[in-house]
C-alpha cells in the first residue's frame, strides 16, 4: 500500500468583484490598458458618457477625433462610428 496522501483538488475560490485583489487587478489593467475613446465637438463617439472627460472614471481616455493619432483609439464602437462618420 502506498502512504501518498490522495489527490484532493485545491479548492478554487470564485473571485468576486469587491474582492481587493480583483480591484486591485482591475486598477492595474485599466491603468495600463485604458479604454480610449474618440472624442467629437467634446463627447465621445460612442456616447458612453455625457460628461466631459474630465469627469469621466480613471480607465477611460480619449483622442481628438481630428488627432493623426486616432487609430490608437481603442474603444470598439467609437471605432465603428468613426468608419461610418468618415464613409
Ligand atoms: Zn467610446
Amino acid at each position: 500500500m502506498s502512504n501518498r496522501k490522495p489527490y484532493t483538488k485545491p479548492e478554487l475560490r470564485k473571485l468576486e468583484e469587491s474582492d481587493p485583489f480583483v480591484q486591485t487587478f482591475m486598477a492595474e489593467l485599466n491603468q495600463r490598458f485604458p479604454i480610449v475613446h474618440i472624442l467629437k465637438g467634446g463627447f465621445p463617439l460612442c456616447g458612453f458618457s455625457l460628461k466631459l472627460p474630465e469627469h469621466w472614471p480613471d480607465e477611460h481616455k480619449w483622442i481628438s477625433y481630428l488627432d493623426k493619432e486616432v487609430h490608437k483609439a481603442t474603444c470598439e464602437d467609437c471605432k465603428k462610428e468613426y468608419e461610418r462618420d468618415r464613409s
